[in-house]
């Protein structure tokens, strides 16, 4: 017990040997015969040396700070994609599994009954959470009813009351006509995407021979 204190107090056993004598002298006095002996220390963490050890160990165990900036900044990339790319307050009702704010998509409506099923076809240059809200209007207002194939036919559904499910896919996604350009990517994907199409139901087949409206719009007589 008195070697362990000495030893505690102690910076070396030199020191400690030095200082011995007298602590033996008074142990044998009191009647004791405990030979003391110095007692090697543990590590003490208070021990400045031995603290700086321990943080330089835990310094190399920890990223640095590049590492944590790197990983940071990619997940925030990959969250502010995901927020260009869907603006729905509930993503998990995105019509469009996230990517409604696509632009320059072909995309396919499919109107299931419990007898049949309509495929519709469509094209958007803007979003297509645009188009879609469009859609969704003419399901809604009588005087829309006849702006597309899609609208006549969910009409003839409401009021034969039949119930039905609609679903929205992107089909592809293209490139936007510019000034310049020979042809309009979009509508000819569009075009190649009704005629890939095996339903009978898509938008109707003669629309494939229309010129694209979106060089139409950009002709200098429309200008005039
Ligand atoms: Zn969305
Ligand atoms: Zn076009």
């Amino acid at each position: 017990m008195i070697s362990k204190r000495l030893s505690d107090i102690s910076c070396d056993a030199e020191e400690f040997n030095k200082a011995k004598g007298a602590y033996e002298q008074a142990l044998r006095s009191s009647g004791y015969d405990e030979k003391m002996e110095y007692i090697e220390k543990t590590s003490n963490p208070a021990d400045p040396k031995v603290r700086r050890k321990r943080t330089k160990n835990i310094i190399c165990c920890l990223p640095n700070v590049s590492t944590i900036l790197n990983s940071t900044r990619s997940q925030r990339t990959v969250e502010e994609k995901e927020d260009r790319m869907c603006n729905c307050r509930n993503k998990a009702k995105c019509p469009i599994s996230g990517e409604c704010l696509k632009t320059a998509v072909v995309y396919e409506a499919t109107l299931q009954t419990e007898e049949t099923q309509y495929q519709y076809i469509g094209l958007t240059e803007h979003t297509f959470k645009a188009r879609y809200n469009a859609h969704k209007s003419s399901f809604n207002n009588a005087n829309q009813r006849l702006s597309t194939e899609l609208s006549k036919t969910v009409w003839e559904l409401k009021e034969q009351h039949v119930p039905y499910n609609l679903k929205w896919a992107i089909l592809k996604h293209s490139q936007p006509y510019r000034g310049g350009m020979r042809a309009c990517d979009l509508c000819l994907t569009e075009k190649l995407c009704i005629i890939t199409s095996k339903h009978v139901n898509t938008k109707k087949r003669r629309e494939i021979l229309n010129k694209s409206r979106h060089m139409n719009k950009l002709l200098l007589r429309k200008c005039l």
